[in-house]
């Protein structure tokens, strides 16, 4: 366990200097390398653990995009400080510093994020996407068993996502009223987003603590992005299936939740929103009682739709 924490640690630190080595860039080309190279070292790893062609699918693809939207066309292609995989609200600061890439960053925020969580659930953009959901996947692989399971986040963690949100909102309204000029804003800016959010919670806390909670802290109890993200998914199509007849209430699938859902005691069709796609789930249990699906379940959504191909 010492040295689990060693490690985090450690990684921990390559990432906060890689990242002040260029104070002036929002996600400078050092933290590109340093973090592609964890996704590709850590993501080779987790693929030979798993079986599953989906979740051997998903490292591939997964990894793949970090590589080409996080360092390859921002940084040596269109030679842009920012990664094209990030949006708002996790970055809200895509919407006045992103210069001539705007349009992209408006389209990723409003149009294709909201379109593909409908379409394919949570998944889409927290496995598949999103680097701080693919580093949980990679490095994080090893943590799935650890932490609190089949317990949703407190009504605290709850509202601690709806105030970033709304603080969220408020930055942008006011970077869009000229008050980027303000030395308070960027003051305000840093402290919150920079340090509190990003620093602390989205780095320290989510990676050193994996030993202790498990993989996914940020996404589980703080990520804004993924409390809009969430009530889209629920909307829409994505569901984990499963089989009442063929499960036998053992809880291993419970067990290697990393977003720590009921699976064992929830309902047949689970539409949680909570549920990032991981597949793990479906691989570990020894009925085979779980699928998952982004095929129309209408009417009564009963348990026979398990393991059936949609
Ligand atoms: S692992 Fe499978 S059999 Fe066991 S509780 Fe989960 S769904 Fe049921
Ligand atoms: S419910 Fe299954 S697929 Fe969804 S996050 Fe949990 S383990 Fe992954």
């Amino acid at each position: 366990m010492i040295k689990d924490y060693l490690k985090m640690v450690a990684i921990f630190l390559l990432i906060f200097i890689s990242i002040n080595l260029e104070v002036n860039k929002v996600i400078p080309p050092v933290m590109g390398y340093v973090f592609c190279t964890l996704y590709v070292v850590f993501g080779f790893m987790a693929y030979q653990k798993h079986g599953l062609p989906y979740i051997k699918k998903m490292y591939i693809v997964s990894i793949a995009v970090q590589l080409l939207f996080f360092m390859a066309i921002p940084y040596w292609l269109i030679k842009n400080n920012m990664a094209l995989n990030i949006s708002w609200p996790l970055y809200p600061e895509v919407l006045w510093a992103a210069g001539g890439l705007l349009a992209w960053y408006a389209v990723v925020s409003f149009v294709f994020v909201p379109v593909v969580v409908f379409l394919f659930g949570r998944r889409a953009w927290c496995t598949f996407i999103c680097g701080t959901g693919v580093l949980a996947e990679t490095l994080g692989n090893d943590y799935r068993t650890f932490g609190s399971k089949a317990k949703a986040p407190s009504p605290g963690f709850v509202a601690l996502k709806w105030i970033v949100l709304v603080l969220t909102v408020v930055f942008t309204v006011l970077a869009f009223s000229g008050f980027t000029r303000e030395k308070a804003f960027g003051l305000a800016f840093m402290i919150v987003f920079i340090l509190l959010l990003r620093t602390l919670l989205m780095q320290a806390v989510n990676i050193i603590l994996m030993p202790k909670l498990g993989t996914r802290i940020w996404c589980k109890y703080f990520c804004p992005q993924g409390l809009l993200i969430g009530l889209i998914s629920r909307m829409g199509r994505f569901a984990l299936v499963k089989d009442e007849s063929l499960c036998m209430r053992c809880g291993i699938c419970n067990q290697h939740c990393s977003m720590s859902i009921d699976i064992t005691g929830g309902p047949a069709v689970n539409r949680s929103g909570e549920c990032v796609g991981c597949g793990v789930c479906v691989e570990v249990c020894p009925r085979k009682a779980l699928s998952m699906t982004t095929g129309a379940i209408s009417g009564v959504e009963k348990s026979w739709h398990a393991g059936k191909k949609f």
